[in-house]
């Protein structure tokens, strides 16, 4: 059987653009997708959508929204988002340990993305709920992101894949690739194939049960992408790098992101590279279950709304600034903080002064919340000490300065005298009933990865390509460090994927 030009291993974002982007290169392609039909899609399938790219103000945007009406868009006021500043917050945020090669080519790239998957049918609108604040009619959008995909994650998610089909890439479900192994030019690409689940998609909308599947499958291929994700879903592997209080940790998205690429992508010479003790975790709801939940579609669990109240840890006390900066540029490691926490619990305290603010998360039948008429029934509602919990709450509300309170800009209204202090958006807790949402700590994804060029082609030790073998998406070290700002994983993903595809496609031409 003659190979195939291109095995991509993986079913997010990533993988599906760097399918798509090989075959429109005339490559042959094939797809492997660990999940099953039913789950496929990776972390990108539970994303909101949201997606982070450089533009010049509303006529590029509508570049990729044509449905915008000239009224819609006459209430909506959108800075320009230069390419410098993406670059610059994406290095900053890194503490200025990324790649600023892949940087910069990640945030210039990244419109001509957005463009590229609009011509692959993906449909975006604006972030209304969350991004933008509404006054006198219009719009004001804020902080860099204000784009998401129609139908969040799965939106995005199931075009890509029907594009994928649409364009001819073969797709194999049930297929986890634990193996590559280089074989006079080509790569003979192994996987294991999960029990009872239909091969292909479209037999997986037949009502036939499927015939028994062999336990394991090899695929012959020129050139092979690698886009399967980081190790967050690894107990052992998060054990090993994040520390040991990461083994339970709750996994936000996707179970089936183990670190197979990333051993696969070393195994044949990559370089391991960036923060392998790095991770983007966040607050999430203290009830939320140990993976995503599939059955409730959307990001629901989430709780981002802390930079308008206090949060505090079981004994009462306060441990982080929640208004150090706009909650896109803190989210992604105060899931840490929480972890490192008594019992890696902490609860976010509000008052009736920013209830209606709070983001629509809060409002959900999903979210755990206890609500009092006194901070000391708080406390006693959350198992806090309630004497801790309201001195707590008095030396902080002491301490909250003058100047006006304006969630739309970084307003300077400090809490500045406690420790820690909250830097922004400070009122005094004051207005009950109170309310008290317990959360933890769930990861997102991990940030060590291989390292690529900026084709996506894995590069050694010695930064030499390894000819055919590519990585996308999560995979992708020495991009993202300590923090991270929120929307940029799925533009990472689908510019590093695009790339690969097509250098992948053209090469094996
Ligand atoms: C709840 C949640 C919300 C998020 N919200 C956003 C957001 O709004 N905006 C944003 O930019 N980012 C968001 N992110 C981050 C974003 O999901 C990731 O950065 C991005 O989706 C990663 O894309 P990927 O293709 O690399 O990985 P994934 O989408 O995780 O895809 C990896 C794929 O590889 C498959 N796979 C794994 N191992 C194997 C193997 N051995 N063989 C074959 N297949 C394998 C998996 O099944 C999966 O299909 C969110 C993440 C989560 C979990």
């Amino acid at each position: 059987m003659s190979p195939i030009d291109i095995v991509v291993v993986g079913g997010g974002n990533a993988a599906l653009c760097a399918a798509i982007a090989a075959r429109l290169e005339g490559a042959s392609v094939t797809l492997l997708e660990a999940a099953p039909f039913e789950r496929r899609g990776g972390n990108s399938w539970f994303t909101d959508g949201a997606i982070r790219f450089a533009h010049g103000g509303l006529d590029e945007v509508r570049e990729i929204i044509p449905e915008m009406s000239d009224e819609e868009a006459s209430r909506i006021d959108l800075p320009p988002f230069p390419s410098e500043a993406f670059e610059s917050e994406l290095m900053s945020m890194s503490g200025g340990k990324a790649d600023r090669g892949l940087v910069a080519m990640l945030a210039s790239e990244s419109l001509t993305t957005m463009r590229w998957l609009r011509e692959q049918s993906v449909r975006f609108a604006m972030i209304y709920d969350n991004q933008a604040f509404e006054r006198d009619g219009a719009y004001r959008f804020w902080g860099g992101l204000s784009v998401k995909s129609v139908g969040r994650g799965i939106g995005l998610v199931d075009t890509l894949f029907r594009r994928a089909e649409t364009v001819g890439v073969e797709i194999h479900y049930g297929r986890r690739v634990r193996r590559l192994v280089p074989d006079d030019g080509l790569f003979r690409v192994e996987s294991e194939v999960a029990s009872g689940v239909p091969a292909r998609s479209e037999e997986a909308d037949t009502a036939s049960p499927p015939g028994p599947a062999p336990a394991s499958e090899a695929f012959t291929a020129r050139a092979v992408v690698l886009a399967c994700g980081g190790f967050e879903a690894n107990a052992d592997l998060r054990r090993k790098h994040l520390g040991e209080p990461w083994r339970d940790a709750v996994v936000r998205g996707t179970e089936f992101n183990q670190g197979d690429g990333l051993e696969m992508a070393q195994s044949l010479g990559g370089a391991r590279v960036g923060s392998w003790s790095g991770c983007h975790a966040i607050a999430t709801d203290a009830g939320a279950p140990p993976y995503g939940d599939r059955g409730v579609p959307g990001d629901i669990y989430k709780k981002h709304s802390y930079p308008l109240g206090i949060v505090v840890n079981r004994e009462g006390r306060r441990f982080l600034d929640e208004g150090l900066d706009f909650r896109n540029h803190t989210y992604a490691r105060y899931g840490r903080a929480i972890l490192s926490q008594p019992g890696g619990v902490a609860f976010q305290i509000f008052d009736q002064q920013v209830v209606s603010l709070l983001r629509e998360e809060y409002g959900r039948p999903e979210a755990t919340v206890f609500r009092a008429d006194t901070l000391a029934e708080l406390a006693d509602r959350m198992g806090v000490d309630p004497r801790a919990f309201e001195d707590t709450v008095d030396e902080y509300n002491r301490s909250v300065g003058p100047g006006a309170f304006n969630p739309e800009r970084k307003d300077g209204k400090a809490a500045a005298g406690v420790v820690p202090p909250k830097s922004n958006w400070a009122l005094p807790l004051s207005e009950p009933p109170f309310l008290a949402y317990p959360v933890m700590c769930a990861i997102t994804f991990t940030f060590g990865g291989v390292a690529v060029d900026d084709h996506g082609r894995v590069l050694t030790d010695e930064r030499e390509p390894i000819p055919g073998v590519y990585a996308a998406g999560e995979m992708v070290g020495n991009l993202f460090f300590d923090n991270y700002p929120g929307g940029s994983g799925l533009i990472s993903g689908a510019t590093f994927g695009r790339r690969a595809g097509q250098h992948a496609g053209r090469w094996t031409r």
